[in-house]
């Protein structure tokens, strides 16, 4: 070759390269059109990680998402049959390359040498590339979602075919990642106006008792009995109103990750303890009776003290709410053989009441947001938030609640919750 030919050279690969990316622009433009009509953000995220794997034609993407509560990284969608196969759900921020991305906001490419070799911060290997061992990745490329200049997640591409990701590949997957962050946004926010819709349809009706409550104050003719009736109803339908408020922001702040988790290491008992104290003048105001079984030591959780508490008083409150005159509540609380999702240990936390129960129609809704059964409404106030934000709570401490439930036997809560000591990377 002379030194004539070079620029010939690198003009024909420039300009390969330039419609290699062309290309992939119109396909990403078709892409990014599909990404707009996804209905949920699981569906979108899939969308994502096809995309991904056939933009650069790589074996596999995963998509990754910063829980906004806990900041863990949770596995989003993946189209890799391996970290499929193995149904991982969350990559530890401190040692893997996707908590690098998300710490620096900064793309990574790796090739193959770089991927045997050990991290630099540790002798380990990243946790993704040790995850796919033996066979390890050959490349690797990992991207910030960034919106609004947050990082909010990661794009992981895996095993380029045929060799290592080129600039261009990173250049498609940048664009990618730019439109898949913002939709991500999007999508968000149409769940929050969902939110607010439903919020504005809840309210309708205790200011509808609201606006007849005042129109009968006003008449001259309403006897003394009746005017009590009425500011008695007024006053049960603020507290409603009152309650929702409440409730709502509290639902609100934790969509939205304002409200942060705050884990700490803490004994089960003396909560459960407190709870009971707590409940206790309930039970008994309300005639019912209070039966406490609990193991005395040894349950210790690693997770948002005040959070749990919140959970185990809002079933206590049901409890009561939902029960039958001179019935019963028992609050028990055990250590199981194995973790909520896997291997290892856990607790469970159980209220169990004597009321009439919940219809069998009722009980696939009864952790939806402003669900009420309509047996339990005559019975007693309600926003239908509570079991819905306990549901969010348990569930982002890896945990599950459940519910059992024959009508006219009583229903019973069951809360289960990873112990400290196994609960994966959880200081032991
Ligand atoms: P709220 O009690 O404010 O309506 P929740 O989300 O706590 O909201 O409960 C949702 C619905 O589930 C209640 O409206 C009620 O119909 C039903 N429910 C909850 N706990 C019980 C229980 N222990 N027994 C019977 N029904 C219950």
């Amino acid at each position: 070759m002379t030194t004539a030919d070079a620029p010939s050279v690198g003009h024909d690969t420039a300009i390969r390269n330039y419609q290699v990316l062309v290309r992939r622009y119109a396909q990403l433009l078709d892409l990014v059109r599909d990404l707009t009509s996804a209905l949920h953000l699981n569906d979108l995220l899939e969308r994502v990680a096809l995309a991904a794997t056939r933009l650069v034609e790589c074996e596999g993407a995963v998509v990754l998402l910063r829980d906004p509560l806990s900041g863990e990284l949770q596995v989003g969608a993946t189209t890799h049959p391996g970290l499929a196969r193995l149904r991982v759900r969350e990559f530890p921020v401190e040692s893997s390359l996707a908590g690098q991305v998300l710490a620096r906001g900064e793309p990574i490419v790796l090739s193959s040498e770089a991927l045997q070799r050990p991290t630099t911060q540790s002798s380990l290997r990243y946790y993704e590339v040790a995850l796919l061992a033996p066979a390890y990745p050959q490349s690797f490329a990992a991207l910030p979602l960034v919106s609004k200049d947050v990082c909010i997640g990661v794009l992981e591409a895996i095993n380029r075919s045929g060799g290592q990701f080129s600039p261009e590949d990173m250049a498609t997957l940048e664009a990618l990642a730019g439109q898949a962050a913002v939709a991500v946004e999007n999508m968000r926010l149409f769940e929050q106006s969902d939110l607010i819709a439903e919020l504005v349809h809840e309210i309708r009706t205790p200011l509808t008792a609201l606006g007849t409550a005042a129109a009968l104050l006003d008449r001259s003719d309403l006897g003394e009995i009746q005017r009590h009736s009425v500011l008695s109803s007024l006053r049960q339908e603020i507290a409603r109103l009152n309650e929702l408020a409440d409730e709502f922001l509290d639902l609100a702040r934790l969509e939205a990750g304002r409200a942060r988790f705050q884990p700490t290491r803490f004994s089960l008992t003396p909560l459960l303890a407190e709870c009971a104290e707590i409940v206790m003048p309930l039970m008994h105001g309300n005639g019912l009776k209070f039966v406490r079984q609990f193991d005395p030591e040894g349950l210790d959780l690693f997770a948002d003290r005040v959070r749990i508490k919140q959970v185990i008083l809002n079933l206590l409150s049901n409890a009561v709410k939902y029960n039958s005159p001179g019935g019963q509540v028992t609050l028990r609380a055990r250590r199981n053989a194995g973790a909520p999702q896997g291997d290892g240990e856990s607790c469970s936390i159980e209220v169990a009441d004597s009321g009439p129960g919940i219809a069998a129609e009722s009980l696939p809704h009864i952790f939806e947001r402003f669900y009420r059964a309509k047996e339990g409404e005559q019975r007693a106030q309600g926003t239908g938030l509570g079991l819905y934000i306990a549901r969010h709570i348990v569930e982002s401490h890896r945990g599950r609640i459940e519910v059992d439930s024959q009508p006219g036997q009583g229903s019973e809560f069951r809360v289960v919750l990873p112990l400290a000591n196994i609960a994966g990377r959880l200081p032991g």
